[in-house]
């Protein structure tokens, strides 16, 4: 082996490289953090060649002194942090000096700043061997970072094309711009304009930005979040589930206006939304979490990616529990009066519309719908559908009445703002669904004793699981027993679930049963199997309802949690609003 030696300081700031300057879009990500953490209103990137070529940043915070200048390029050279004790507490986005000596360890990279009150910019060469020069620049910093990696042909290599690194750049930018609102922000590539985004303070603004970066269709299915909790604060939006994504790629959640990607987050967000999403999709929201910075530690990764919290058991309550909790009041209320769940955006005249909508009062028989509901409660099996209907001011209930039954499908419903369409399978389903998991909650599931026990045929897996599972079918309200080695007898079924074809009902519950790990605890999969089951109690297509009956369903969709979609995320109404009609008829042009 050679001698030990200190290695000259340019290799070691290649090495530290080789942690933070991955592709253009991590230099991307440290110069504007930079500039954020400045205190910066307003910052300009600007790249070319997917940020191989270059790579300019600029801001108007507070700028560098000059005789700073050197300093901010050297490692382990920090304004952030002084001591231990500011370590535990991180304010800002950077803290380890180590982002500029590292770019300019691999690439041509200019500093330019002009102090707050300094007389003119003063800019320095990484590589050169001059110090500071006079330049010309209003207040604030700019960074230029030319030809990157040109003196590592190891990592030139990896590059992808210009265009794949132009994408990472671009989706760094708008998470950036994203975390921080009130700043404004402005990208272009090969000198064209791709974002300009203006100041964003109000909420209208936000909205704005958030169209702007995510997409109309997003910032128009949105569920907007705004919690406290003891020194805990989340906000942001969350997106309807009916628009879920094939893909984990709208996706932002900040702490502290840093984006993480972390497993705890992820997972309590995927519970929040367990219940409303079709298997295999994936939420979309921005939300951002503080906290004090005591909390937190920032400290942990090489790109700041994870973070740990110092009581990770609260945080995730608090997130699953807030999600949770606002995707729930989606009422029918709020999706009728929002623009997302329309089908066309209310026109300037719908406000005026809606009083003169002429819509006909209600038929006594409509308000006592509970009276003439016997066929209808006969299809819940059981249940006292909710009392009190929720009405609007005019008295009219958010969804209407019901006109008619289309295809043995649908039902067709006439609100305040036009006309209401229902999947009546799928806003049933919903609906049993939520009451049996309330009852099962609750632990009170009553078991409806069969007049005749009805006995059949399965596997001996099937009929094993049946043996293992007893705790399980009491729980949800079933009594089966095996009578041989591949024969069952079921003896009470849910009462909810009485006019279900047993047999078929029993097959599907053991099935998902044996879907699931034998260990794992029951309440995990309890909602899985509720599902199963509430799919098979829900009326089905073709059957016909009475006005009375859809009037009933109407009001249970109204008074139900989570209504608004099935329990596989699909809606199971939608708003088509008299603007919309009109539009279709080229009515009022
Ligand atoms: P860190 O951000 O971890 O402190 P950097 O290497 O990214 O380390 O930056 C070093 C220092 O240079 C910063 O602490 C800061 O004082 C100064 N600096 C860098 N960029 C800017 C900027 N855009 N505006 C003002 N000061 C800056
Ligand atoms: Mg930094």
């Amino acid at each position: 082996m050679a001698q030990i030696h200190t290695l000259p300081s340019h290799l070691v700031n290649q090495i530290a490289a080789g942690e933070v300057v991955e592709r253009p879009a991590s230099v991307v990500k440290e110069l504007i953090e930079n500039s954020l953490d400045s205190g910066a209103g307003a910052i300009t990137v600007e790249v070319e060649a997917g940020g191989t070529r270059l790579i300019r940043v600029a801001d108007d915070g507070c700028g560098i002194d000059r005789d700073e200048l050197a300093l901010a390029l050297s490692r382990h050279a920090t304004s952030k942090i002084e001591s231990l004790e500011d370590l535990e507490q991180i304010g800002s986005l950077g803290f380890r000096g180590e982002a500029l000596p590292s770019i300019a360890s691999v690439s041509r990279l200019t500093l330019s700043s002009r102090r707050q009150g300094a007389e003119h910019a003063w800019k320095l060469e990484a590589r050169g061997d001059a110090g500071p020069l006079p330049d010309a620049l209003p207040q604030g910093t700019r960074v230029e970072v030319r030809e990157l990696f040109y003196n590592v042909p190891a990592r030139k290599k990896f590059l992808r094309s210009e265009q794949t690194e132009y994408r990472h750049v671009e989706a760094l930018f708008k998470s950036l711009a994203l975390s921080q609102a009130r700043v404004a922000f402005r990208l272009t590539h090969n000198q064209k304009v791709i974002y300009q985004l203006p100041s964003a303070a109000s909420l209208a603004d936000r909205r704005q930005r958030l169209a702007a970066l995510c997409g109309k269709a997003f910032a128009d299915s949105l569920v907007e979040i705004d919690v406290g909790h003891d020194d805990l604060r989340l906000e942001g939006w969350v997106a309807l589930p009916t628009f879920s994504r094939s893909q984990a790629d709208l996706q932002y959640f900040f702490v502290n206006g840093r984006l993480v990607r972390d497993k705890l987050v992820t997972h309590a967000v995927r519970q929040a939304y367990q219940d409303v999403l079709f298997h295999g999709r994936h939420p979309a929201y921005v939300l951002a979490l503080s906290m004090p910075a005591r909390a937190l530690d920032v400290n942990v990764h090489p790109q700041k990616h994870e973070v740990r919290f110092r009581d990770s058991r609260a945080v995730h309550d608090f997130l699953f529990r807030s999600l949770h909790r606002a995707l729930a009041e989606v009422q029918p209320e709020r999706q009728v009066q929002s623009p997302g769940f329309a089908l066309a955006d209310a026109g300037p005249d719908s406000q005026r519309r809606q009083g003169g909508l002429g819509l006909a009062p209600p038929r006594p028989r409509d308000r006592g719908v509970a009276e003439s509901l016997e066929a209808y409660t006969a299809l819940l099996a059981g249940v006292t559908p909710a009392p009190a209907a929720a009405e609007t001011d005019d008295g009219v209930p958010p969804l209407g009445y019901a006109l008619a039954q289309l295809k043995g499908i649908y039902i067709l419903a006439e609100n305040r703002d036009g006309l209401v369409v229902v999947d009546m399978h799928a806003a049933h389903e919903r609906i049993v669904y939520e009451r049996m998991k309330q009852s099962a909650e609750r632990e009170d599931v009553v078991a409806q004793p069969l007049l005749v026990p009805l006995a059949f045929n399965v596997s001996p897996a099937e009929a094993d699981l049946v043996d293992a599972s007893q705790e399980t079918f009491t729980r949800l309200g079933f009594q089966v027993e095996r009578l041989g080695p591949e024969q069952l007898r079921v003896r009470a079924v849910p009462a909810l679930l009485k006019h279900a074809d047993s047999e078929q009902l029993l097959r599907d519950v053991l099935a998902d049963l044996a879907e699931h790990d034998r260990s794992a605890r029951v309440e995990e999969y309890q909602s899985e199997l509720l599902s199963t089951m509430a799919c098979h109690a829900s009326v089905r297509a073709n059957r016909r309802l009475s006005l009375d009956e859809m009037n009933a369903l109407l009001r249970d969709i109204e008074q139900t949690e989570r209504s608004g979609q099935c329990n596989h995320g699909r809606p199971t109404w939608k708003q088509l609003s008299l603007d919309h009609l009109d539009k279709l008829f080229l009515r009022g042009r």
